[in-house]
């Protein structure tokens, strides 16, 4: 996770560290390789400049360049500035008030909504809750048999969709159902496709107009970058998302739309999936990202 731009920074602030002092020039210059350092670890153009002139502004106009650890200090400018930038603090799901709670993966076909939706169902029941699974993807072969097992194998109950019902039919229904059942907690595994589609936009509103969603949660392939990031704002635009879920951070080692998601859709990371058992989903926390990126 973040190996390129972590092994990219080191080397930015080692050089920045080598100085008894620093001058201007010195903090432009490392600026402008932290800024090729981002561009190739694909965070979003924009939010590239605005973290540079952020932390130049701080580092120049402050006591950096008197200070006994300049170079120290320039690192502490960024790991806060990276802080902020992934979203400040963790954000925790809604799953105070109305019961019961129902949380909406969205996302585009391959992103891993269906593994997510297991592992999401599987933490909530560590934390005590009733999750109750729904499948509502009627349209990729086995993904109904999918979620099966998966919640088979985290001991969560699935509700019984078949492939011959409406999404929101199944929506409906599992909500009723779950209203007046044991659970406490509704997840709808959604349809994706390869591409953003309005049908696919149309079913998912109907969703989301049907039942009343807690939680629409974008999941995201975090390997895809800048596209990702793309396609959130989409979904974020037509549906109004409350969060994004990156899957497969494990194997990115850029980081490019885990930098940027936040800054470019206004809505916060609240998990990562790390891997594809289902206890690989982690809650996204900002600080301890911003330490693991420098290293
Ligand atoms: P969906 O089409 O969005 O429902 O995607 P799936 O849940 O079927 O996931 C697609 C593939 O991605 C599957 O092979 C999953 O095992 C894999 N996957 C999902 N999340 C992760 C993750 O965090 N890490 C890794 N390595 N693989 C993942």
């Amino acid at each position: 996770m973040f190996e390129n731009l972590t092994d990219r920074l080191e080397g930015v602030f080692k050089k920045l560290r080598g100085h008894g002092r620093l001058t201007e020039e010195n903090i432009q210059e490392a600026m402008g390789e932290v800024r090729k350092a981002l561009l190739e670890a694909d965070v979003n153009f924009g939010v590239v400049k605005e973290f540079i002139a952020a932390v130049a502004d701080k580092a120049i106009g402050r006591e950096v360049l008197t200070s006994l650890s300049p170079g120290q200090q320039v690192v502490k400018i960024v790991h806060d500035e990276l802080v902020a930038l992934l979203g400040s603090q963790a954000e925790p799901l809604k799953l105070d008030g109305r019961q019961p709670v129902t949380i909406m993966l969205a996302g585009l076909q391959g992103s891993g909504k269906t593994t997510t939706a297991a592992k999401l169902a599987r933490l909530l029941k560590e934390k005590g809750r009733a999750p109750l699974l729904v499948p509502a993807d009627v349209y990729r072969p086995a993904a109904i048999e999918q979620l099966q097992v998966l919640g088979g194998q985290v001991g969560v109950p699935v509700f019984a969709s078949t492939a011959e019902q409406k999404p929101v039919e199944i929506a409906r229904q599992a909500f009723t159902a779950a209203s007046t059942g044991p659970y406490d907690t509704v997840i709808f595994d959604t349809a994706g496709r390869l591409h953003v589609d309005d049908e696919l936009m149309v079913e998912l509103r109907e969703i989301s107009q049907a039942v009343p969603l807690s939680e629409i949660l974008f999941v995201a392939d975090a390997m895809t970058g800048q596209d990702a990031v793309t396609v959130a704002e989409k979904f974020n635009a037509d549906l109004e998302i409350t969060g994004v879920i990156l899957t497969k951070m494990e194997g990115d080692a850029r980081g490019g739309a885990a930098l940027s998601v936040k800054k470019v859709t206004g809505k916060p990371i609240k998990f990562v999936g790390v891997g594809e058992s289902v206890d690989a989903l982690e809650v996204f926390h900002p600080d301890r990202t911003a330490s693991r990126i420098l290293g």
